[in-house]
Parts: C-alpha cells; structure tokens; sequence
C-alpha cells in the first residue's frame, strides 16, 4: 500500500499574496490540481492524504477534491507551523502505508515516470529523494556572504520532490529527531532519514523542469 502525501499547508508568504500560491489560478485550475491530477492517476499511488491549512480544508474538500474528482484523496487533514509538522500529522492519517511519497503542491511538473522511480527506489533502498545534479557551481558562503568553501560540482544535486519512504522508517526517524530536540532547521524528509541514521536516502533522477514555484513571477513565466 502506497500513499501520496501532497503539502499544500504553506502560507506562501514569499508570493506576497493574500491567496497561498497552490490555489493561484494555473492553467485554469487551482495551482495544487496539477500535482493531485499526475498522483491520482499514477498506478503507483493507492491513495492520498492531502495536507492543508484549518481553513482551506472545506474549501479542498468542495472546490479541489470534489470538484475535479480526484478519486484517490482519502483524507484531508490540517497541517502545522512548519512543513515537517504538515508531514508528522499526514504520516498520522496512513497508519496502513507501507510506503508514503511526499510531494510539495508548488511542483506542478511532477510526472508518472518521476513517481514510478521514486517508489522503486523506495521499495529497494527504503529512503529516495527526486533531484538532479547541479549545473552551476555551489558555494557555501560564510556569515558574511564570503564564499567559505566550494564542494565538487559533480557531487551535487539540487534536491525536489517527491520523496519516498518505507513509512515505518520516517515515522521512527521523525520520532528519533523529535525526542532529541533536532528538528529545527528540516527542510525536507530526506533530511530526517540522514540525521537519524537509520537508513541511506537515494538520489534518483527527477527533472530539471520538476521546479518549485516560489513566486508571482514563476508562475506567470510557466503558465
Ligand atoms: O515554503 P515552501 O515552498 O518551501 O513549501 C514547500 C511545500 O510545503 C509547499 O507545497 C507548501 O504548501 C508546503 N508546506 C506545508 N506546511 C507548512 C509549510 C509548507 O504543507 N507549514
């Protein structure tokens, strides 16, 4: 049993706009329908908890998930203050998932293919996140914005969703960070799984045009 988990709990607050990004309007749909859509048809995903904030939840249920019928969405349930929270209380609303693949709902351009070797690198490694080796050089920069050191460019991939878990291994893992106090700073789940220890994440291949959209430009760039 493999569940979909799509983040669409976010404020959006670099947008700049009163309406958080995954419900802007792209391509005539609520921006959080294009990640629904590719997840809802894939084979590789059972069902789907989709995760937003208290008061976007009846608006999901009536005008996202009613409407547009995306028929594998199991539940709706509220997310939290940080993106790690919004996933804690998914991975509570699928105790059955014997896997769980994340997905921010700002990634429009996920595709079946992007899924499918997600999943499989799950289901062999325990632990895989979709990315893609960078093409510019990466500085790590001081305090003071001084580049302080440059790791080597064939080592480094930029990193995006989805990403996939054996859900017994993030839940212990979320669990092992909580309890030691490390979970400030996560950006991703990926993250989780490495400070833990408990398992290696694999890097599979994602897209380079599997993008995140940040702001009002990207959107009208992409639309
Ligand atoms: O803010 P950022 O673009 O990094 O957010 C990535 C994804 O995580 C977005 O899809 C956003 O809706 C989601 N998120 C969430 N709950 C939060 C913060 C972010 O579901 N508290």
């Amino acid at each position: 049993m493999t569940t979909g988990i799509i983040l669409a709990a976010g404020k959006g607050t670099r947008m700049g706009t009163d309406t958080p990004k995954q419900f802007l309007p792209y391509r005539d749909r609520p921006l959080v329908c294009a990640s629904l859509s590719v997840f809802n048809e894939s084979p590789e995903i059972d069902d789907i908890v989709l995760v937003t904030s208290e008061e976007y939840i009846d608006y999901c249920r009536a005008e996202i998930v009613g409407r547009y019928a995306f028929s594998k969405v199991r539940t709706i349930v509220a997310g939290g203050k940080e993106r790690y929270d919004s996933v804690w209380n998914a991975l509570r609303a699928c105790p059955g998932a014997d896997y769980v693949l994340i997905h921010d709902s700002a990634r429009p351009f996920v595709t079946e293919d992007i899924i499918r070797r997600a999943a499989e690198a799950a289901k062999v490694y325990g632990a895989a996140a979709v990315g893609m080796p960078s093409k510019d050089t990466v500085k790590i920069a001081d305090d003071e914005d001084f580049a302080a050191s440059t790791p080597q460019r064939s080592r480094v991939w930029t990193i995006q969703t989805p990403q996939a878990f054996s859900r017994p291994l993030l839940v212990s893992a979320n669990e092992m960070l909580m309890k030691r106090g490390q979970m400030a700073g996560v950006t991703d789940d990926a993250m989780i799984v490495e400070t833990s220890g408990l398992a290696k994440v694999k890097l599979v291949e994602g897209s380079y045009e599997n993008v995140k959209i940040t702001t009002p430009e990207d959107l009208k760039r992409l639309s």
